[in-house]
């Protein structure tokens, strides 16, 4: 039943909060619902999820049409400008900014709607080849750039750990992406929060807890495995 995966993810967040003295408030876990069909997610929807994440653009919009419309869509796959404007003033939340060009297309479109979107930046630290994100070393001056784009907040930092055995392996990782969101929080950059480190998924999100996460996204944890031949 995925209802009883979902509620064993938030047991173990639960626990990873206690180990680390955090309160569970801090912690919100999306559930990662790409390639999943409807019904599924309308399960874990009626087990109390209201925070879904989705990697494609066409797939977030069609399952927001679906959907409850109080769930909150997280962008969390890589975004191309020409798709901006279908998922601005859909996603509660985009992960995945990367570049100035593609934050200027994101400010355009909220000032269209006249709306104000809320971002994370998105980091490769372990600077792997085949992840998108910008590296460490220039996170903070993308940053000051994005923070002068009118109709965006930047509300914190995103990353995508190396697929690892061993989830203490990503744990310096994490640790390392923490210090920068504090380094940048202590700037008080105009339109820059900081208090949003979106890390963790399903092998790695106890640890990411541990190391100061505030969003969790679990996919395989709560749907099972996913299947890209269908
Ligand atoms: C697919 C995906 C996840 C979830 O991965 P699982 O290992 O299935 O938990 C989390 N974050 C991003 C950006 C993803 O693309």
């Amino acid at each position: 039943m995925l209802k009883d995966n979902y509620e064993a993810v938030k047991n173990n967040i639960e626990q990873a909060c206690m180990r680390s003295n955090r309160d569970l408030s801090e912690v919100t876990l999306i559930a990662v619902s790409k390639t999943k069909p409807v019904p599924m997610l309308q399960e874990i929807y009626d087990a109390g999820a209201r925070d879904f994440g989705e990697n494609k653009v066409q797939e977030l919009c069609q399952k927001y049409e679906e959907l409850p419309q109080d769930i909150r869509w997280h962008m969390i796959g890589h975004l191309q400008r020409n798709k901006v404007k279908q998922v601005v003033g859909k996603a509660a939340l985009i992960h995945s900014v990367d570049s100035y060009r593609l934050a200027q297309e994101i400010s355009l479109q909220a000032q269209k709607q006249n709306i104000t979107v809320p971002i994370l930046i998105e980091v490769n630290i372990a600077k792997e080849e085949s992840k998108f994100g910008i590296a460490k070393e220039d996170t903070i001056q993308l940053v000051e750039e994005i923070a002068e784009l009118p109709n965006l907040t930047i509300q914190g930092l995103m990353t995508i750990a190396p697929f690892v055995d061993d989830p203490e392996d990503n744990r310096l990782y994490f640790r390392e992406i923490k210090q920068l969101s504090v380094d940048i929080k202590n700037k008080n950059i105009d339109n820059v929060t900081m208090d949003v480190l979106s890390m963790g998924m399903t092998n790695d999100y106890e640890v990411a807890i541990e190391e100061g996460a505030t969003i969790v996204r679990v996919g395989t944890g709560i749907f099972g495995a996913r299947n890209y031949n269908i």
